[in-house]
């Protein structure tokens, strides 16, 4: 697993994030870095989010 030391020092998870904030990280993170593998409940999480947002969107 590939960390990108980079990425994480300017994008650090606020210390109580929103469960958007939260998303909007771990989408943000898989496109950048690796370090660990995502967990079924995450990506659950984010197929919600993600077919959520586009609801809202049209
Ligand atoms: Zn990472």
């Amino acid at each position: 697993m590939a960390i990108n030391k980079e990425w994480h020092e300017k994008h650090k998870m606020p210390k109580n994030p929103s469960f958007e904030q939260r998303m909007e990280w771990h989408i943000e993170h898989s496109k950048h870095c690796n370090c660990y593998p995502l967990s079924e409940k995450i990506e659950e999480e984010l197929k919600q989010y993600k077919s959520k947002k586009k609801k809202d969107k049209s």
